[in-house]
């Protein structure tokens, strides 16, 4: 059970209205070792694989690799403990004077509100990096 994961390996997120892809992770090798492409409903982002977090998408529990994540991931509500399409899950930008995008904010079918930039520094990127203190 403790076995390591090894690539390829991926894990969908399923929208919990259309059930259709809301995001998808892909462990991946490469040469600086294993990676964890995410792609999520504000982009793509690359980061340093985790086993913590690959045995958490492995088991399907969501909840646990958002909270590994220090930005969380862009299409799972915590309120609702469901993930939602970019479709579903409506995602408002707020651009500075440059038109560079300054925050980001998705709303959930029900409801919910959540910031989903920390920085406001990349726009269209979510970089969810590990949360190392957990
Ligand atoms: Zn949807
Ligand atoms: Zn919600």
């Amino acid at each position: 059970m403790d076995k390591a994961v090894s690539p390829p390996f991926n894990a969908k997120l399923m929208c919990s209205v259309c059930k259709k892809t809301a995001a998808t992770f892909n462990l991946i090798k490469g040469i600086e070792g294993e990676k964890l492409l995410y792609d999520g409903i504000c982009g793509q982002a690359l980061f340093a694989s985790d086993p913590r977090l690959v045995r958490a998408l492995q088991a399907n529990d969501v909840m646990k690799a958002h909270h590994l994540m220090n930005r969380g991931i862009d299409a799972y509500c915590p309120e609702c403990e469901k993930s939602y399409c970019s479709t579903h899950y409506v995602v408002t930008q707020k651009r500075d004077a440059d038109n560079c995008i300054e925050r980001m904010d998705g709303t959930c079918p029900r409801g919910h509100k959540r910031r989903l930039d920390s920085t406001g520094e990349k726009p269209n990127i979510v970089a969810p990096f590990l949360n190392d203190d957990q």
